[in-house]
C-alpha cells in the first residue's frame, strides 16, 4: 500500500489534516485505533463560535446541544464576576458527533478512513539517500493484524500521548494538566452561562460547570501537577480534588444532585515542543501541544494548524521533497499565526495559577466594575486572551486593578 499522506488519529486535528491533504491533491489514508470515531470522549465540548467556523462547519443540531453567551466567574470567597458576552460566544457539543462530522468531510474529499488501525512503529528512509523524498514505512496493527504502509508523509495527530512523536524522535509536549469531569444532573442558574472556579479547588488552573441544558452540566477541573500534588495532603489525585469541589463548594453543592451520567479523565498538553516536524513527519493538534494554556481548549488551535499541516504535507509529497527542511514550512506558518498567542497564554496561565485565593479574591473584585465588565464583554475572546489583556492595560482602568494586575500586564507586551 502506498499513500502520499497517512494521518494517524481521527480526532478533530487528524480529520481536518486529512481533508486538507486530500483537497490539495494527495492520496490520503486516515487511521484510527478505535472502532468508532469520537469515542471515548475526553473533552468538555465547549467550542467557541470561531472554532466551529475554523472547522468549516455551521452549528447544527447534529452536534450542538446548547449555546452559551458568557461566564460566571466565582472567586474563592464566593463573589461572582458576571461576564455577559451578549451574543452566542460558544457551543456545547457532542464531541462524538462533532468528530464524526469532521471525519465524514475528510472522506467526502477523498481520504480513506481505516478504523481499528493502530500505528505501532515508524521507519524512515534517509532523505539524503532518496533525494529529499523521505519514504516512511508505517507499521500498523489493522484489526489486530500487522501490516506495513508506505507513505511520503505521516501526520501524527494522535493526541496528547503521541506515539508518532516518540517513533519519529520528536519530543512530546512537556507540560500536561490532568483533567477530570463528570456529566451530571445540575440545576443551572442560567444555561446560557458556564461557571468557572479558579483557586485552590483546582490549583494552577480552574474548575468548571458547562451546561448541556438547564438540567445537566459537565462538571470538571484540571490541575497544574506541580502546584496540586503535595506530600501529606488529603487530595492527591484529580478525583480527590473533584470530590472535594463537589462536596465543599457551596454554590455547586446546592445545585448538584450527587449522581453522575458520565465520567472522563484526560490530559491537556500546554506548551508546544520546539520542533513539530522532522523528515517525513509532521505533528498536529494535541500531539504538537497546540492547546490554549488559558482555557485548555485545543479544538480551534488544532484544526487551524491541521489545515496547514494537510496542505504542506500534500504539496511536499507531490513535489517529491518531504525532508524536514521542506516540511518546516508548516512549523513556521502555524507558529507565525498561533505562536505569540500561545506564548502570552502560557504567561497568563503561569501567573494566574500561582495566585493565592486571597489574591484571586482581590483581582476578581477589582474587575467587578461596570466599565471593566463592559471592556471584558467587548474584547474578551476565549481564543485570543491577549486582546483583552492589551485593552485592560492600555485603557486607563481602575487604579485598584492596576495595583493588583498592572506589573504582570506590563510583562506581556
Ligand atoms: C477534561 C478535558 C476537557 C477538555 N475540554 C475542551 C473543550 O471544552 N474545548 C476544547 O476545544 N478542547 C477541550 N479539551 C482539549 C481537546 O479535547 C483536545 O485539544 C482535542 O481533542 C485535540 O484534538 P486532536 O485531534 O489533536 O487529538 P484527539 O482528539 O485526542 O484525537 C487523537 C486521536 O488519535 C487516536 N490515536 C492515538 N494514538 C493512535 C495510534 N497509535 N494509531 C491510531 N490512532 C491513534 C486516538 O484514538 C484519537 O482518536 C479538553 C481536554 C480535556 C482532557
Amino acid at each position: 500500500m502506498k499513500y502520499d499522506v497517512v494521518v494517524v488519529g481521527a480526532g478533530p486535528a487528524g480529520s481536518t489534516a486529512a481533508r486538507y491533504a486530500a483537497l490539495n491533491g494527495a492520496k490520503v489514508l486516515l487511521i484510527e485505533e478505535h472502532a468508532s470515531i469520537g469515542s471515548p470522549v475526553g473533552c468538555t465540548g465547549l467550542l467557541s463560535t470561531r472554532a466551529v467556523t475554523e472547522c468549516e462547519l455551521k452549528p447544527s443540531d447534529e452536534f450542538v446541544f446548547n449555546s452559551v453567551r458568557g461566564a460566571a466567574v466565582y472567586a474563592p470567597d464566593g463573589q461572582c464576576l458576571p461576564i455577559d458576552g451578549r451574543q452566542t460566544r460558544a457551543y456545547v457539543v457532542s464531541r462524538k458527533n462533532f468528530d464524526r462530522t469532521l471525519a465524514v468531510m475528510a472522506i467526502e474529499e477523498g481520504a480513506e478512513l481505516s478504523l481499528r488501525t493502530r500505528a505501532v512503529e515508524l521507519e524512515k528512509a534517509n532523505p539524503e539517500i532518496s533525494n529529499g523524498n523521505s519514504q516512511v514505512k508505517l507499521r500498523v496493527l489493522r484489526k489486530g493484524r500487522p501490516e506495513t504502509i508506505s507513505t511520503s508523509v505521516v501526520i501524527g495527530a494522535d493526541g496528547v500521548k503521541s506515539r508518532i512523536a516518540s517513533y519519529a524522535g520528536l519530543e512530546k509536549p512537556a507540560r500536561i494538566l490532568p483533567g477530570i469531569q463528570i456529566e451530571a444532573p445540575y440545576a443551572s442558574d442560567d444555561s446560557d452561562f458556564v461557571e468557572l472556579f479558579p483557586g485552590s479547588f483546582a490549583p494552577g488552573f480552574f474548575a468548571w460547570t458547562v451546561p448541556v441544558d438547564e438540567k445537566v452540566s459537565r462538571i470538571g477541573l484540571a490541575l497544574e501537577p506541580g502546584l496540586a500534588w503535595k506530600k501529606g495532603q488529603e487530595e492527591n489525585s484529580s478525583l480527590a480534588y473533584l470530590e472535594k469541589f463537589l462536596r465543599s463548594n457551596s454554590h455547586v453543592k446546592a445545585r448538584y444532585s450527587g449522581s453522575m451520567l458520565d465520567f472522563i479523565v484526560g490530559g491537556i498538553p500546554i506548551g508546544s515542543q520546539e520542533k513539530t516536524v522532522t523528515d517525513g513527519v509532521i505533528l498536529a493538534g494535541d500531539a504538537a501541544g497546540q492547546t490554549k494554556p488559558t482555557s485548555g481548549g485545543g479544538v480551534y488551535t488544532g484544526a487551524f494548524a491541521a489545515k496547514i499541516a494537510g496542505k504542506v504535507a500534500a504539496e511536499a509529497a507531490l513535489e517529491g521533497d518531504t525532508s524536514a527542511k521542506r516540511l518546516s514550512e508548516y512549523d513556521q506558518v502555524w507558529r507565525k499565526s498561533l505562536g505569540r498567542e500561545l506564548e502570552i497564554g502560557m504567561k497568563i496561565h503561569d501567573y494566574m495559577g500561582k495566585l493565592e485565593d486571597r489574591q484571586l479574591n482581590d483581582l476578581i473584585s477589582s474587575l467587578n466594575t461596570p466599565s471593566i465588565l463592559n471592556t471584558i464583554t467587548e474584547y474578551g475572546d476565549m481564543d485570543h486572551p491577549s486582546i483583552l489583556m492589551r485593552k485592560l492595560m492600555f485603557s486607563g482602568n481602575s487604579l485598584r486593578l492596576m495595583k493588583a494586575f498592572g506589573t504582570f500586564l506590563r510583562t506581556l507586551f
